[in-house]
This record gives C-alpha cells, structure tokens and sequence, in this order.
C-alpha cells in the first residue's frame, strides 16, 4: 500500500509542496485547509498583484533581508532559489516581470493568475484538497503521526508537512505542542508608525525618495522611501525599520522617538555646509525657493516652520543659530511614535517554530522522522519586496524533494 502524505494549511507553501511531491503509484496526497477558501493571502497579497519573489542573483545579498532566519535561508536558497521560482511559474506558463524595485509580479499584474497556476498543479497532481478541516492536535505515532480534526475523524499521516503560516499569539501555536518543538514568541513585522498629534500628518500623501530612519536608544537605522500618511510615517524605509526592530520596537510597546533624515545622502554637518553655500550663492532669495533637493515644497515649508524660519524670510537674513536648526530638522527630525498600523499590503509575524528543531538540507523536524515544515509558520520573516512569498516557496519545494525521494 501506499503511503498517506497530509499538508497542513492551504496557503502558498502548502500548495507549492503538494504541486511539487513526485507520487508513486499508491501514494494519497490530502492537504487540510481549516478555512472554505484556499490561498486567501496569495489572493490578497502585493495589494491584488501578487508579489511573487524578489529579482536577485546574489544568495548572500537576498538573505540578508530576512531579519530572522538569515543563516538558515542561505542553506534553503541554495536548493532553490529565485531563478528556480521564475523557471517554475514560467514552465506552467506564467511569466514574472520584474518592477524598478526589482519586486517580481505576475505579467497578468492579478494574483488570481497565480492562484490558477497553483490550483492546476495541485489538481494535475491528483492531491485530495479538504476544506473545513481545522487540525487541533497532533500526536507523533511509531509510525507516522495521527491528525485530530474539528468535527471530523482522526487521519493518519505516514509523512506530515506543517505549512499552517505564522501566528499572532502564542498560545495559538498550542496544537502543535506534543510535536515538542520549541516556538519563538510571534511579533508583529512589517507596520508603519503612528505619530499622533503632529503637523506633519497634514502632508499625507508626500514622500521622500531616500530617507533615513533611526530609532532614537537603538542601533536600528535603514534607509529608503518615506511616505508620510494621515496617521503618522509609512514607505519601504519605515517598513524595513519595523522588521528589523520588530523585537525591539515591541519591548518597548511601539512608544519611541523617531528619527528621520529626509535627504540620506547628507548628514547634519554636511547639510549645515550645503546650507552655507546655498546662502551665500543665493542671498537674495526667499528661504521657501531652494532648489535642487529632492524634498517636497510642503515638506520644506514646514521643516522651515519647525526651525522658526519664516518662508519669506531671505538667505542674507537667516542667523547661523536658524541654519543649524534647519540642517538638524531636514537630516534629523525628531518625532515620538505613539503606536503602529497595520501595513495593508504586506504584513507578517516574526516568530514561529526555532529553526534550530529542523534541517534546512530537508525541512524535516529533527526529533520526528517524516514531519517537515514550510512557509511562515517558521521562524523566518523577511522586509517588504517578495521575500516572504519566496521563503515560502522554497521551504516548501525542498520539503516536497525530501518527501517524493522517500516514497
Ligand atoms: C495582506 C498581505 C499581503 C501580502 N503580500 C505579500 C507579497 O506581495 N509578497 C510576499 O512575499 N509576501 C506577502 N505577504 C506575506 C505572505 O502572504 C505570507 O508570508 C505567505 O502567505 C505565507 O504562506 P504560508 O503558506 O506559510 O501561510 P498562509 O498563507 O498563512 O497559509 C496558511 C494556511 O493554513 C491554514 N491553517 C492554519 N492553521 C490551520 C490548522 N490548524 N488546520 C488547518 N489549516 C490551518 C490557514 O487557514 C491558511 O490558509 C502578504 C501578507 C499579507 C497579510
């Protein structure tokens, strides 16, 4: 008889590792989704576009974008890696365009056509999808492991494959407890900062297009867009502050001052400098007219207004104790974040199963033979850009090679 392969969950690293376990005659393929609809967050993801992957050549470069899990996505990639991903969606004839950002998205720019491409593999694959079927427990067996269902009866797995994605709260990993794999506390990534009270709100919809941002008593510190929105900062430059500070920003329950240089190419002093020289070549112009920085007109009103400088006021007039107000505020804007959002596009969990209870060579768990996980139930997170969906992709496609050289 045939051996009985059960995935847990039916999102995008369940789905990728039931198209890619190559059946022998015999084998059953079920995959259990608790819900009434699979791939619910591929539909949703990269607001409706889906954000396949990221376009990069370089392992080392891409890893580095996983705030946890760096080391150990350097082993998986170098199974499967981004070209892999591009080669596999293309062989099943959808093409991936590649974004300024380098962000990859389906040519079709909808994520239905990525959710069609999965579910003609899953169905050509013959793999017996179950909706409705919510695993509450699950007890490692001599041979193989039995599955306890809301409402149903007990399946029997010879091989199992956890891809039920990250949860918010801890206790929420509780099903998986006679597994004994240890769990990291989950931790919301990917959120943009409230900042309450502030003017700057006023100017939602303005963005810079290279910032920096700091975490005021931290070393946090990365760079990129900043958009400014109703309720405080978001942009790829706050987002990527959140995952990499996602423990940090957390112990200090999202009450902290931020930083924010909205010219990253200067620092205070060299700004200070540029200022000078501007003054002098440009006495006689209104301090509102500067030219040839990358800094919306509003913006620079304000910051202008934050250093007691009037718009009218002329370059001749601006005492040096203003100028370096200004120098401070364009390249050092202080700000005190009350709270985080929800950022709608893209959001995930840091946290999640240790990666050191599982091989990255197979994705199997080291204290049960024949038990692997895959996706974001792991504890691997990465920044906005594609990089979630790849670990998914690639966790789940080694985990299905281990599996199909098994039976
Ligand atoms: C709004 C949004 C947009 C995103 N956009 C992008 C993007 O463009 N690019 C990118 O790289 N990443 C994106 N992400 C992140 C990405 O969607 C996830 O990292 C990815 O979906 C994880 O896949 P997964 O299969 O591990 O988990 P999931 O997609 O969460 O799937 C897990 C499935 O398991 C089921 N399940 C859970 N527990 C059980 C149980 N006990 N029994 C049975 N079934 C269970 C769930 O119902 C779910 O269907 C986005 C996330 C969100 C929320």
């Amino acid at each position: 008889m045939g051996q009985t392969i059960v995935i847990v969950g039916g999102g995008a690293a369940g789905f990728f590792c039931a198209a890619n376990i190559v059946k022998t005659g015999g084998t059953k393929i079920i995959l259990l989704e608790r819900s009434q609809k699979c791939l619910s967050k591929v539909r949703i993801s990269g607001g409706g576009r889906c954000n396949v992957t990221h376009n990069s050549d370089s392992i080392a470069a891409m890893s580095k974008k996983y705030p946890r899990g760096e080391k150990f996505v350097k082993k998986t990639f170098h199974r499967f890696f981004v070209p892999d991903t591009i080669a596999w969606f293309a062989e099943r004839g959808l093409k991936l365009k590649v974004e300024a950002d380098n962000r990859m998205f389906p040519v079709t720019d909808d994520s239905q056509s990525v959710i069609d491409v999965l579910t003609r593999a899953v169905a050509r694959n013959g793999v017996d999808i179950r909706l409705g079927q919510h695993v509450y427990d699950i007890v490692p067996k001599e041979q193989g492991f039995t599955l306890h269902i809301k409402g149903h009866q007990d399946i029997h797995a010879d091989q199992l494959v956890i891809a039920s994605g990250g949860f918010p709260k801890l206790e929420m990993f509780d099903w998986l407890q006679h597994l004994g794999h240890e769990i990291a506390a989950p931790v919301p990534s990917l959120f943009t900062f409230n900042i309450p009270r502030n003017p700057i709100t006023d100017l939602m919809g303005l963005s810079v297009p290279e910032g920096t941002v700091k975490i005021s008593g931290t070393k946090l510190q990365e760079s990129g867009p900043v958009l400014i929105t109703h309720w405080g900062l978001s942009g790829p430059g706050i987002l990527k502050t959140s995952a990499y500070g996602a423990l940090q920003l957390a112990a200090m329950n999202y009450n902290f001052q931020v930083q924010v240089n909205w010219l990253a190419n200067y620092n205070e002093e060299s700004f200070r400098q540029h200022l000078m020289t501007y003054k002098q070549e440009h006495p006689h112009q209104k301090l509102s007219n500067i030219t040839g920085l990358p800094i919306p007109q509003r913006l620079w009103n304000l910051l202008l207004l934050f250093s007691q400088i009037e718009e009218t006021q002329k370059w001749v007039d601006l005492p040096a104790k203003q100028l370096n107000k200004l120098a401070k505020n364009v390249t050092a804007l202080e700000m005190k974040v009350s709270g985080k959002t929800t950022f709608k596009e893209e959001f995930v969990t840091a946290g999640g199963i240790e990666l050191s209870g599982v091989d990255s060579q197979t994705m199997q768990s080291k204290y049960h033979e024949g038990l692997y996980f895959a996706g974001e139930l792991l504890n691997i997170d990465g920044v906005t850009g594609g990089f979630n969906f790849q670990n998914a992709w690639t966790t789940a496609w080694i985990a299905a090679k281990t599996i199909s050289a098994k039976i």
